[in-house]
């Protein structure tokens, strides 16, 4: 009979808090093209470490691959954050893989790959990564070095990832540890401000553009949908930075439970999935747009074209009539 080698499973990130107090060079990465709770998340942790007397820096591989890849070789530890897999970091799942360090995981989003991590914690109950490093940080007994870096840092990701504390995910505990972040001195309309009151002119006209012209409403299925051309991006000078939040003007129409955004990028077609109540979009994505995330946050891409993609929604979404009643 031949046995077959398996990659040991990520253990209980408790087993790894021990480790906490050996300095130590110490990497911190999260996925591509980084969100508010990816970056808040990174760099929150980023100042516990440093509060702790690790090196540590944080990795935006995309920027400066080969920088980055000097410091992965050197790094005794990895914190992985905000994503469940891998290849959500794209060019540096491979040197990610290669890394012989020691590789911590925490994150919120389903179906984790287990066997890529040494140590981790997975909570799909989590409103935010930001949340679970707060949680790592009094749980690993040094809530004595949280300071107003991270308490920012760590507001910022709990902030975007709840819908400014609107979604379900918002509880007791998320308002607990806010309050806590309130009495270490945060002061979070700074946050609010710097976030959703910074954009310039440009993102404003574009939304009301693309809420004209590039919006369906497929009330059949109790779906909106929105595709976004690359002239489109073009004309009214868009950054990716710039579209985070358009897919959810779609589910504030009475009645509407999915919310479907597909954007020309360059080199892939990018889904944004949202949806209200039991609609599943992380099975959506991962079913038809090779993606995944959250039950009402997920994500998606193809290397299809945009009318492809959008003439192939229209078709796939026939079968989830039911589902939307
Ligand atoms: P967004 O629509 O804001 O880009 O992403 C929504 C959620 O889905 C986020 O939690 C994000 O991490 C996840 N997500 C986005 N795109 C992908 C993807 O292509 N694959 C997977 N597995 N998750 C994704
Ligand atoms: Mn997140």
């Amino acid at each position: 009979m031949e046995t077959a080698i398996l990659p040991p499973l990520m253990q209980s990130v408790e087993l790894f808090y021990p480790q906490l107090n050996t300095p130590s060079k110490v990497v911190v990465t999260m996925h591509q093209k980084p969100d508010g709770d990816a970056m808040g998340a990174a760099l929150g942790l980023y100042h516990f470490l440093i509060a702790m007397g690790h090196e540590a820096t944080v990795i935006d591989f995309e920027q400066q691959k080969e920088r980055a890849l000097g410091i992965i070789n050197q790094a005794e530890m990895i914190f992985c954050l905000d994503f469940n897999i891998l290849h959500r970091t794209k060019n540096m799942e491979q040197p990610l893989l290669a890394a012989q360090c020691t590789k911590i995981l925490i994150d919120h989003h389903e179906q984790p790959q287990e066997d890529a991590f040494t140590y981790g914690i997975s909570n799909t109950a989590k409103s935010s990564t930001c949340e679970m490093v707060y949680d790592f940080i009094v749980a690993s007994g040094h809530a004595d070095k949280l300071n107003t870096n991270i308490a920012e840092c760590l507001y910022t990701g709990v902030m975007t990832d709840t819908g400014s504390f609107r979604f379900p995910a918002t509880t007791a505990s998320v308002h607990r540890m806010i309050a806590d972040l309130k009495d270490i001195g945060l002061k979070h309309t700074r946050v609010h401000d710097n976030i959703y009151d910074n954009f310039l002119e440009n993102r404003l006209r574009f939304i009301g553009y693309a809420l004209v012209n590039r919006m369906e409403v497929l009330y059949e299925y109790n779906t909106a949908l929105m595709y976004i051309t690359r002239a489109d991006l073009q004309r009214y000078n868009i950054k990716t930075g710039d579209t985070e939040g358009l897919v959810n003007y779609l589910l504030t129409i009475q009645g509407i439970k999915f919310g479907a955004l597909v954007i020309d990028r360059e080199g892939e077609r990018k889904w944004s999935f949202r949806s209200k109540g039991s609609f599943d979009v992380n099975t959506f994505a991962r079913k038809h747009f090779n993606g995944g995330g959250h039950v009402n946050a997920a994500g998606g891409s193809s290397y299809d074209s945009l009318d492809e993609n959008v003439k192939r929604f229209k078709e796939i979404i026939k079968e989830y009539q039911n589902q939307l009643q």
